[in-house]
């Protein structure tokens, strides 16, 4: 039986390690056909020797060349490993906004992508719907919330599902007052309670960013209305998501809070397979699990995010970008973290009616909410 080939575009990170565990243990099926970093070389390097591939990618965008000679990789490191022959799946763990040409060339070229880079469909949610439609290509998520929700419809028609439920741990600050929510630093944001992530998508969980991403990740893959899918705040983490159907049975997925499971059934998808390594379910070590209200009024960046999903257009480019130049100069300690949330309300009121439409609109708009959120902070 001949294995799939996989390319990983940001082997170095948190998710990206984790696919190269899924897959090295999972080599009777898959191989490692790209890998591509941004940072960390030494780590890439490894990898490289490790697994192999035939296209090894660190980025660095004034570069020229692409590929193994050097591995330095220029603007279309990206869409070059996604589009390589031999590549049938492109697990894109890159972070941010520069996740988006790869995806949709991917999907152009009829690939499957195992999405962790929500970013790229929270920015060009219509435009990477259109290149699947084009090429043929299939979007399946590695985010946990998705990943559950996927496995809970299971083949189900939409007109069947009434309500999805997007599960939250709540983040380091869930019981957290709003004076001490403006006090919060960076060392606060990065515990994260339950899972171990890079550090954009930490602070993203600690602001609620994150689960506005994902509302709006959701509603894209799952053609669902802004208006039928809601947030709970879970603080254990096990269970992933919630699906309501019109007959009024809810389904969930549990588990452990680990990604390995969310990122192997992305490539396994629709089958499941065996030796994953996934510790056995107990759900009596895992009680009690309890459900709370979330806070909208402690974490605006949530109802913000979420609004500019039901905007649409270029809105949640906007709000994408606005959060991901708020992050980071938060993380550069410029900022405080009260003023993530200050700046994406400032940039959606300046550039919330920004039209979507064409790759250049969203561009064009991501780059004048990270200009805006610029100046905002300029002392
Ligand atoms: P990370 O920071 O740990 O890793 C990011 C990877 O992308 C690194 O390999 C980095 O070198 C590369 N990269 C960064 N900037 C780049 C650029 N400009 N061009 C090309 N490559 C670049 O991030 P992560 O936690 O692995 O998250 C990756 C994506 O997965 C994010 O979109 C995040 O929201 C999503 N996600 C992560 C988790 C998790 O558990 N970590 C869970 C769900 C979804
Ligand atoms: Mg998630």
């Amino acid at each position: 039986m001949s294995t799939k080939g996989v390319a990983i575009l940001g082997s170095t990170g948190s998710i990206g390690t984790t696919a190269l565990r899924v897959v090295e243990r999972q080599r009777s099926r898959f191989h490692v056909a790209a890998l591509t970093a941004f940072s960390n070389g030494a780590l890439l390097a490894e990898q490289a020797d490790r697994f192999a591939p035939d296209f090894v990618g660190l980025v660095r965008p004034s570069a020229p060349g692409a590929g193994r000679s050097g591995w330095a990789c220029g603007e279309r490191c990206l869409v070059d490993a996604a589009t390589l022959d031999g590549v049938d799946i492109v697990l894109n763990s890159v972070v941010g906004a520069a996740g988006l040409d790869a995806t949709i060339a991917a999907l152009e070229h009829g690939r499957r992508v195992a999405l962790a880079n929500k970013e790229s469909l929270v920015m060009g949610g219509e435009l990477v719907r259109a290149a699947a439609r084009r090429g043929g290509g299939e979007l399946v998520p590695v985010d946990s919330e998705h990943s559950a929700i996927l496995q809970c419809i299971a083949g189900r028609p939409r007109s069947e599902v009434r309500r999805l439920v997007l599960t939250a741990s709540g983040g380091p600050f869930r019981q957290w007052t709003q004076a001490q929510l403006e006090r919060a630093t960076l060392a606060d944001a990065l515990q994260h309670p339950t899972w171990q992530m890079g550090r954009k998508i930490t602070v993203d969980s600690a602001t609620l960013a994150n689960k506005a991403l994902e509302v709006i990740e959701a509603h894209f893959l799952f053609d669902v209305p802004y208006d039928r899918i809601e947030v709970v705040v879970h603080p254990q983490s096990v269970v992933h998501s919630f699906v309501e159907f019109i007959d009024g049975s809810v389904l969930a997925q549990l588990g452990v809070p680990s990604m390995e499971l969310p990122v192997l059934y992305a490539l396994t998808f629709p089958d499941r397979v065996s030796d994953t390594g996934v510790p056995p379910f107990d759900p009596v070590e895992l009680s009690p699990l309890t459900f709370e209200a979330v806070r909208y009024d402690a974490f605006p960046a949530l109802a913000l995010g979420v609004q500019a999903g039901r905007t649409g257009g270029a809105a949640p480019a906007v709000f994408n970008a606005a959060n991901e130049a708020a992050v980071a100069r938060f993380l550069d300690g410029e900022i405080r973290f009260g003023d993530i949330a200050r700046a994406i309300e400032s940039a959606l009121a300046r550039l919330g009616d920004a039209p979507g439409g064409s790759r250049e609109a969203i561009l064009s708009a991501d780059a004048l909410a990270r200009r805006h959120v610029q100046e905002l902070f300029r002392c």
